[in-house]
């Protein structure tokens, strides 16, 4: 193939030039596409009119450079062991149940659609011919379907789906060069392979044109149609890899092993694996490049990794696509459905590159603290695999199957390695970490095991395998960290308990509450959003609409204020689940009678007095749990998500379920003092 269209220089001048040797050389070995070849061609000829001293000369050779690094047909193939999947993935991670059934069955899908049989289809008007080609392709594997001219083949193509056509040339009727445009437009993504006894440069030119993949000459060699057969498998095999599906979106809270699990599937079918943090990229051309126009033009980080990478099927995983928002100078998730989309991603554009680079062979996950404010077309393009947090239960045993092992070998306390007791991880949990997820719980054991690794070398510990406890965990980490946030002492007035779900887990909150005289105003404070704020105001109206019912004096409001405060200024208080905890806490106010300080409300409210469900159930339980609470109310519509999660995190919680508020009074209320 030529690459120099008419230059203004002799060939020989170019020749002799080593940069545009060299480039015309990556560009025959980079297995660029044909539209990418047609702009390298270009792109030479016009260095090859350029002044080597000109700015410009430098650019264009580091552009065609890139081109040509980009891994345009290096794929991994793709190990598709469900059993070892299974394994892979139960030896490095504890629980995670369900997440681990949705992967495999995430795997298993890929595996089936790359099992599926390759189809040919034979064309021929000779049958000795279609049945000798039929019997050598059944013998390779594939399954085969004949046709003894163009109409019976055009018509087999539209019922059944093929892979690769392989016609005879000449034929009557329909000859192969006609069948060959036909199919263009039923079967677009078949490839051809066409021959004929009649060969000549011309119709093999004329065949390879009209989008045929190869030419063959009658008598075929058989050794050359199995092996361009088997390249046209071979290509197909990787595209058939792509099973466009939805994209998968990790969603939870950090340290649930969101990372760790993205890293594993890319373990489990061979894949190379990348990570992309998305929170705090400001611009699109972080993601996809600057114009070569630019002075300093870049390709963007997709592109780089991919060519980082060197294969272009790794497993790419983006993290916290939900912190990409606010300040971005363009539609975060325009591009990230760009980006990740299968249907749009085989186009993908990358500025600097300025040639469609074929993202579609690339397994994106997504992963997010919380996928509620992700646009509707973004998460509806999603699959959303939930990560909840862990109990105190279930980070005991990460900690003792996985974390301490991990910490002492990375520590090099192997053998005779310090014996953790179950006291002693409990107290990190409790007092040195305050999260859903085991990120900091490992943080802290990481420093255990130094500490403990440099008294052994300072000779101050004995080689005897040490017990760790309690007290050697002071000793080594300090005083404690956090003092966690419990439920209330005693029983109050006025102040109920509620569950607020946030990007970091679980958190408990208390509403208070007091009357005053005034003029019926309602004080809200508290650092609280609007969607609360009407919570407020409904619940309020909810009291003044049923204040007989409640035992409350039907004129409770006039000349009088009521303030409601929900302390704790760093948690974020937004969203409509407050509702019940706020009108128990107003009713307590109202009715004198005491909120018990073990019971936590979440729920909306409705006007009308009905109980809707909320997010976050789990994380709202553990919250509870975290905090010593006995009994938890939700509404009845998120009995079914309850029921889904295991028996260890509802171990010394009672849930109850509930449609009314009125349901709530006599659970959350205590009896008035005479009324016991
Ligand atoms: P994320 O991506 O969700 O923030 P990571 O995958 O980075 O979380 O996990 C943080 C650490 O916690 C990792 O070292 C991981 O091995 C450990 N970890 C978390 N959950 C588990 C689990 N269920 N089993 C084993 N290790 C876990």
């Amino acid at each position: 193939m030529g690459f120099f269209g008419k230059s203004k220089k002799s060939k020989n001048e170019i020749l002799e030039m080593p940069d545009l040797e060299k480039l015309r050389r990556a560009v025959d070995n980079a297995g660029l596409p044909d539209y990418g070849l047609a702009v390298a061609e270009k792109e030479i000829e016009r260095l090859s009119k350029t002044d080597p001293a000109a700015p410009e000369y430098a650019i264009e050779i580091a552009y065609l450079e890139y081109l040509t690094s980009l891994p345009w047909n290096k794929y991994t193939d793709d190990n598709l062991d469900l059993d070892r999947a299974k394994q892979t993935l139960d030896s490095y991670h504890y629980g995670l149940e369900s997440v681990k059934e949705r992967i495999l069955e995430f795997l298993a899908v890929r595996t089936l659609c790359s099992m599926k049989p390759f189809r040919v289809l034979v064309v021929d008007d000779e049958a000795v011919a279609r049945t000798n080609l039929e019997y050598v392709l059944r013998k390779e594997g594939y399954e085969v379907a004949v046709a003894e001219n163009g109409s019976e083949a055009l018509e087999k193509l539209v019922v059944g789906e093929f892979d690769l056509l392989l016609t005879d040339l000449k034929m009557e009727k329909i000859d192969g060069m006609q069948l060959l445009e036909r199919v263009k437009k039923i079967a677009p993504h078949m490839e051809t392979i066409i021959f004929t006894g009649y060969a000549t440069v011309s119709s093999a030119v004329e065949a390879l044109q009209h989008g045929a993949a190869h030419y063959l000459t009658k008598p075929i060699n058989l050794d050359e149609l199995r092996e361009v057969v088997k390249k046209i498998r071979d290509k197909k095999r990787h595209i058939i890899q792509n099973v466009s599906g939805p994209i998968l979106c990790f969603s939870g809270p950090p340290g649930t092993e969101k990372t760790s699990v993205g890293k594993a599937i890319a373990e489990a079918l061979g894949r190379k694996f990348t990570r992309l943090s998305m929170a705090g990229m400001r611009d699109e051309s972080e993601l996809k490049g600057h114009r070569r126009t630019y002075v300093g033009a870049m390709p963007g980080r997709i592109i780089n990794e991919i060519k980082r990478l060197g294969v272009r099927n790794p497993l790419f995983m983006l993290d916290e696509i939900d912190k990409m928002g606010q300040d971005f100078r363009g539609d975060p998730s325009s591009v990230l459905l760009e980006i990740l989309d299968p249907e749009q991603n085989n186009y993908f554009l990358d500025y600097y590159l300025d040639l469609p680079f074929d993202l579609s062979p690339v397994i994106f996950i997504a992963t997010a603290n919380s996928v509620e404010d992700l646009s509707a077309p973004l998460r509806d393009r999603m699959e959303v695999i939930t990560f909840s947090g862990y109990s105190e239960k279930e980070k005991l045993h990460i900690a003792r199957s996985h974390l301490i092992p991990k910490q002492l070998a990375a520590s090099g306390l192997i053998p005779d390695s310090p014996q953790f007791s179950d006291d002693a991880i409990i107290k990190i949990i409790r007092e040195y970490t305050e999260e859903s997820g085991v990120r900091n719980l490992e943080r802290e054991i990481a420093t255990v095991c130094r500490k403990l690794a440099k008294a052994r070398l300072e000779g101050s510990a004995t080689r005897r395998p040490t017990p760790v406890g309690p007290a050697e965990v002071e000793n080594l980490l300090g005083p404690r960290k956090y003092r966690r946030q419990t439920k209330y002492n005693s029983d109050r007035v006025g102040v109920s308990t509620g569950l607020v779900w946030t990007d970091f887990g679980g958190e408990i909150i208390f509403v208070e509450t007091s009357i005053m005289p005034g003029a019926q105003e309602l004080i809200l404070t508290g650092s609280l959003g609007s969607v609360i704020k009407e919570s407020a105001q409904t619940a309020l109206s909810y009291i003044r609409s049923h204040a007989r019912e409640l035992g409350i004096d039907s004129d409770f409001y006039a000349h009088k204020d009521i303030h409601i405060h929900i302390p704790a200024g760093d948690i974020p208080k937004d969203g409509p689940s407050a509702g019940l905890t706020i009108a128990i806490a107003l009713i307590s106010l109202l009715t004198g009678r005491k909120v018990r300080s073990d019971v936590a409300i979440t729920g909306e409210l409705s006007l009308t007095g009905r109980i809707l469900p909320v997010k976050g159930v789990k994380e709202k339980i553990l919250a509870a749990q975290r905090a010593t609470i006995k009994t938890v109310i939700f509404p009845k519509e998120n009995a079914k998500d309850i029921e889904t999660l295991d028996e260890e995190v509802l171990e010394e919680i009672q849930v109850i379920t509930v449609e009314e508020l009125l349901e709530v009074i006599d659970v959350a209320l205590m009896p008035l003092e005479g009324e016991r």
